[in-house]
């Protein structure tokens, strides 16, 4: 995050995530030091991995410590640096982890619920203490206690989103995709995140909200308070506290273009995404749930390229039942027949999770349970879903999509199981779509260069962009830190792109992209031009993908996809792409890029 600015405003700078400019008074949601962690019971057996949980988020948040030390040490100097120490002795000190120990092992209690109860007692006692030398140490442990229970937890904000007495901007350390999923967008004007990167969860809910948001601000929740009069600004990545007159006039111009640009974009709603010189893309809409229906239809879209499931099964204390499923998918593929809709299954793991299946805590989440791999060993959650989807198949173009593929295997697994309850279905007499068309989602390196054996027993493809890039990067999509390393244009993701379209293209199939990239114009020509055929983007942004396709050639896109394979560098290649788009269609780029700031 950098600070600077005008007179009297001050401007922190993060990764936009969500476009739009919105202004109002600040809401900045409790640190986690403040939160409660509920009192949880472990069995006997589970005290063991308790401690070691506690001793690995002893570890890890020593490496922290370490790490934000050697950074102050090189930017302010060693002396500053030297706060850090005290934090560092409150993480060896052998009484407190004795004392958090013999809690876990006696009352049988989770390491985040014991930990708490210690270092609150330990910041009572420090704080109450005459002396400001202690009343410092006091700060120290609030600090630890925040950073370790952040590694044993996560967050967990108090406060209820939905009941917002006031429109507000939102500044908090992070927000779950499940929380963001709930936020009123009549009360929150925009929000702003410390952590987090253009891909993470969040920042699609947000885009899918059309809430303007910022993440990756760093120390933003701690920085700011509450009441302050701020402005965000969602293509650029600024929060804006005070802004001045002048200020406020630019933003006021800036909007004005955006609704200018709305305009031009209204005239191609009804027209076809067609490039100038013929080529036919078909363009569809990604929703997380089945009310989105509405929105899909408004954009413009021709049917669901992605639809993310696992947003009906988070913010709820029980599993979505088969009929339940069903509901929502039939609801979905009636209200776009004949347009195709494809139901993804199960994505839970990384960033998705559900507090009420007591998934255990892995170190890599990403590389961890996560959907498929998750659903070939949950067949109970896998029957129910595929049974939903299978049933709700007559009720419209319904197709089905599985994520996460790394390789033949698992896919043949998933079929076989697929076979198994058309089975079922038969012989209860129920309907469905027998030749229901099956996709595979092409995210993980592996499954890239495994395209061509995948592309034989399956109907299409659908590039996860956001994961491809995560894991051939290896980036890890929530992390602010390294987003700044997050490539699309990389050649390297390029030639893996066209090696997936060749394959699907050898075999028949066709290919889509649905990852945040497919939203992003300036990597439109490119995926056009490796030969993608279909782009999945979030509703709001469909119109402006529109408008660019059909003020493009297929000629340069292919000239410019060339330049890119065999390019060797990726910001070589995003500017040749941000100077072709900014030639055919320069109202797009407008909103970024307000360097003056
Ligand atoms: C992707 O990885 O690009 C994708 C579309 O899936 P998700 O973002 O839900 O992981
Ligand atoms: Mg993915």
């Amino acid at each position: 995050m950098v600070e600077g600015g005008r007179t009297g405003e001050r401007v922190l700078r993060g990764i936009p995530v969500s476009p739009g400019v919105s202004r109002g008074k600040i809401l900045v949601l409790s640190p986690p030091s403040e939160q409660v962690i509920v009192k949880q019971h472990v069995c006997e057996d589970d005290v063991p991995h308790q401690i070691h949980r506690l001793e690995q988020a002893l570890v890890d948040t020593r490496h922290e410590i370490l790490e934000v030390q050697r950074q102050v040490s090189e930017g302010l100097g060693a002396e500053d640096a030297s706060i850090f120490d005290a934090h560092l002795l409150v993480l060896e000190d052998p009484t407190l982890i004795e004392e958090v120990s013999r809690i876990i092992t006696e009352e049988k209690v989770t390491a985040e619920y014991a930990f708490k109860q210690v270092a609150d007692k330990y910041t009572k006692t420090l704080s109450s203490i005459d002396d400001e030398y202690l009343r410092e140490r006091a700060a120290d442990m609030r600090d630890v206690t925040s950073r370790l229970l952040h590694k044993l937890v996560g967050h967990t904000e108090e406060m209820d989103l939905r009941k917002l007495s006031e429109p507000c901007l939102i500044i908090s350390y992070d927000l779950s995709p499940s929380r963001t999923a709930l936020l009123d967008r009549k009360m929150v004007l925009g929000f702003a995140t410390d952590v987090g990167s253009k891909t993470s969860h969040t920042a699609i809910m947000a885009r899918s909200l059309r809430i303007p948001a910022v993440v990756g601000l760093q120390h933003a929740s701690r920085d700011l308070t509450s009441g302050a009069y701020a402005l965000l600004d969602g293509y650029n990545g600024l929060i804006i506290i005070n802004p001045t007159d002048q200020t406020l006039f630019e933003y006021g111009q800036l909007v004005r273009r955006h609704v200018t640009l709305e305009e031009k974009l209204q005239e191609v709603q009804d027209k076809p995404a067609v490039s100038l010189d013929g080529t036919r893309i078909v363009l569809s809409a990604n929703v997380e749930q089945s009310s989105d229906a509405e929105a899909v239809i408004a954009c413009g879209a021709e049917g669901v390229g992605l639809f993310r499931t696992e947003y009906l099964f988070i913010n709820r204390e029980t599993l979505p039942t088969e009929d339940e499923q069903f509901a929502s998918y039939s609801q979905v593929a009636a209200a776009l027949k004949p347009n195709p809709v494809i139901i993804r299954t199960l994505d839970l793991g990384g960033d998705k999770f559900l507090s009420h299946l007591q998934v255990p805590q892995e170190m890599n989440p990403f590389l961890g349970w996560r959907a498929i791999r998750f659903c070939l060993q949950q067949r109970e959650i896998f029957r129910n879903q595929l049974r939903a989807i299978l049933r709700a198949s007559v009720h419209g173009n319904v197709k089905l999509m599985y994520p996460m593929i790394s390789c033949l295997d698992e896919l043949i697994q998933a079929n076989k199981l697929v076979e198994e309850y058309m089975q079922e279905l038969r012989t209860e007499g129920v309907p469905f779509d027998g030749g229901i068309e099956i996709g595979v989602m092409i995210e993980i390196p592996s499954a890239a260069l495994a395209a061509d054996s995948l592309a034989k027993r399956c109907k299409f493809f659908s590039i996860g962009t956001n994961d491809l890039i995560q894991y051939s990067l290896a980036i890890d999509r929530l992390n602010e830190k390294i987003a700044h390393l997050y490539e699309p244009t990389n050649p390297a993701i390029l030639r893996l792109i066209k090696m997936t379209v060749d394959a699907a293209h050898k075999h028949g199939i066709w290919v889509g992209v649905c990852g945040e990239v497919a939203g992003d114009p300036i990597m439109t020509p490119l995926l056009l031009g490796l030969g993608v055929d279909e782009l999945s983007v979030t509703p709001p942004i469909l119109p402006q993908i529109k408008f660019l396709i059909r003020r493009l050639k297929m000629a340069d896109a292919r000239e410019l996809a060339e330049f890119g394979l065999q390019s060797e560098s990726g910001a070589e290649v995003l500017g040749r792409a941000e100077a072709y788009v900014r030639q055919v269609a320069p109202s797009l780029l407008e909103e970024q890029n307000r360097s003056q700031l």
